[in-house]
């Protein structure tokens, strides 16, 4: 497949996309007649600086130039001999130079000879030269001299990407534009266009993941969509964009995100670890990432219209958004935005790709508003077990928080204990040949509920991360042999489910409790289709607390 860039190239100012700006003038330097002799075009690669000048350049040679929206004829007609010339690379009098391979004085001095001579087909003599700042000293000086004093047919447009470099005296010599990086929402909807013509149906959100990674510049986003689209399938799905890309679905963006701003340190580091072995690209992952912090920023900052400021969110992803940041500052999606924008800039600087967004998220979930929050939920928890607590109990004790929650426990039964190292190593020996406790009994969920903190802290040791990722969970209530496990999110499910963590988790809960129970982890929607009767959770104040605070224990 030919690239898209090249075919689908805008031939026309109103098929370009976005710089209205330059656009405006440019039309109204052709409607007054009053062409300059020298256009400087500076902007990021890949956004439209040689287009815009070859379209400017045939607006200026058409012999039958048509309306712009019933104003005076200033766009080219793509029929007449001169723009059919142009279009077709034929044009002896359009002459592009690239810079970066023409750097010398000698060049220059070449096309300042040529440059006297009147034009041979068109009305005027264009030169176009693109990453114009490479040139030499001595080249720079000779083009000086001749935009001094140009001939009355010549137009220069010169491009670059660092404008720089370009000295003073050549800058004060043009009208300058600023070409700008396109909007996610510009790019896609040219990307649609382009499509439409190949008769490619792509998803919109395969889209957005393209604009996204396109920095702004269409002609990334058309050469992705040109690689996507040698895949000869007529329905593209975001799966295949972001398999082909290296990309990460939005939800994995949605989770990460739903760690941070709940304050999960472990699963959001385990977060990256799985993008990571997952084969995900994760300087790309933050570039997502970043695009979905500005929509709650937009969100949260205009919540009036949020489908009219955020760019790739269907109405079912802003009112998860929404819900998302109900509780979050402002300041903290500042603060995010901040961080990972640094983080993206350090991808350039280290040969560890997982550890820029490890810092920004450390650093995030480390400050002290996270010391804080900590501290308010820790107080709360005081409180509410300290009209519990017998009056006999130290007070001082009670502002250890692991003391409150080992006092809330009802005592053990004799034959319940916790596991003791030696224990933990010959568990780990046997698990997978067992996992059933000698032991049998029926148990209640409120039983289980009343020994899970015990669970949690005998999990702990056995693996961190499925102690992170279950005390975020909450047993939900048994069916015969089954007891059921909400999960937070889809990604903890997936991962307790992972053969040796269900088995982990299986064997210490039969332990504890003595019952042999299969876990069976469920997800939010799930867990509503069990419709298990809600438990009377208040009657704990320590469950009280976890209830409060969306049903979790906060480490100290
Ligand atoms: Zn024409």
């Amino acid at each position: 497949m030919s690239s898209l860039y090249q075919k689908h190239r805008p031939q026309t100012f109103s098929q370009v996309s976005g710089q209205i700006f330059t656009i405006k003038t440019l039309a109204n330097s052709i409607k007054h007649d009053r062409i300059g002799h020298a256009y400087l075009f500076t902007g990021p690669r890949g956004t439209g600086k040689t287009t815009l000048a070859r379209v400017f350049a045939k607006a200026i040679n058409c012999l039958e130039p048509k309306n712009i929206s019933g104003e005076i004829a200033i766009e080219p007609c793509n029929k007449c001999a001169n723009c059919q010339l142009i279009n077709q690379n034929r044009a002896l009098d359009l002459i592009e130079i690239d810079a970066a391979s023409h750097t010398g004085v000698d060049n220059i001095r070449a096309l300042k000879e040529a440059i006297a001579l009147p034009p041979s087909q068109l009305k005027y003599k264009v030169y176009i030269i693109d990453e114009v700042h490479m040139l030499s000293l001595g080249a720079f000086n000779a083009l000086l001299k001749t935009l001094e004093e140009p001939p009355a047919h010549a137009v220069f447009i010169l491009a670059t990407t660092e404008q720089h470099k370009v000295p003073e005296t050549i800058i004060s010599r043009c009208q300058q534009f600023s070409i700008t990086p396109l909007t996610q929402k510009q790019i896609i909807k040219r990307l649609q266009e382009i499509s439409q013509k190949e008769g490619v149906e792509i998803e919109n959100e395969a889209l957005e993941v393209i604009a996204i990674n396109a920095d702004g510049g269409m002609r990334d986003a058309e050469s992705m969509l040109t690689q996507i689209m040698s895949l000869e399938d007529k329905n593209i799905t975001v799966e295949e964009v972001n398999s082909i890309l290296g990309t990460s679905s939005k939800q994995n963006v949605i989770e990460f995100v739903q760690f941070l701003i709940n304050q999960e340190l472990a699963p959001a580091l385990a977060k990256i670890d799985f993008l990571q072995t997952s084969g995900i690209d994760l300087k790309n992952f933050n570039k997502s990432l970043l695009a979905y912090l500005r929509n709650l920023m937009l969100i949260k900052s205009c919540p009036e219209n949020p489908s009219d400021i955020t760019t790739g969110l269907t109405e079912d992803q802003i009112i998860q958004a929404q819900e998302l940041i109900k509780e979050t500052e402002l300041k903290s999606i500042l603060r995010l935005i901040e961080l990972f924008q640094k983080s993206l800039e350090q991808f350039k600087i280290t040969n560890l790709p997982s550890l820029p967004l490890e810092l920004a998220t450390i650093d995030f979930l480390t400050t002290e508003d996270e010391l804080s929050r900590k501290k308010t939920i820790q107080n709360e928890v005081s409180k509410l077990s300290q009209q519990k607590i017998p009056p006999q109990s130290s007070p001082t004790k009670t502002n250890d928080k692991k003391t409150i929650a080992t006092s809330l426990k009802k005592k053990p039964k004799p034959e319940k204990r916790e596991l003791t190292s030696s224990e933990d190593e010959q568990k780990i020996a046997n698990k997978k040949e067992s996992t059933e406790p000698i032991l049998q009994k029926s148990i209640k969920l409120s039983e289980v509920l009343d020994e899970w903190s015990t669970v949690l802290e005998n999990v702990r040791p056995l693996n961190h991360s499925i102690h992170a990722f279950l005390k975020n969970c909450i047993p939900i209530g048994i069916l015969e042999d089954n007891l059921y496990i909400k999960t937070k999110y889809d990604f903890y499910k997936d991962k307790l489910d992972e053969i040796e963590n269900k088995l982990t988790v299986q064997q210490v809960i039969a332990k504890i409790t003595n019952a042999p129970l299969k876990i069976v982890f469920v997800n939010e929607q799930e867990a509503e289709k069990l419709k298990f009767e809600p438990e009377r959770l208040d009657e704990n104040p320590l469950h009280a607390a976890m209830k409060l605070m969306g049903g979790r224990i906060v480490e100290s």
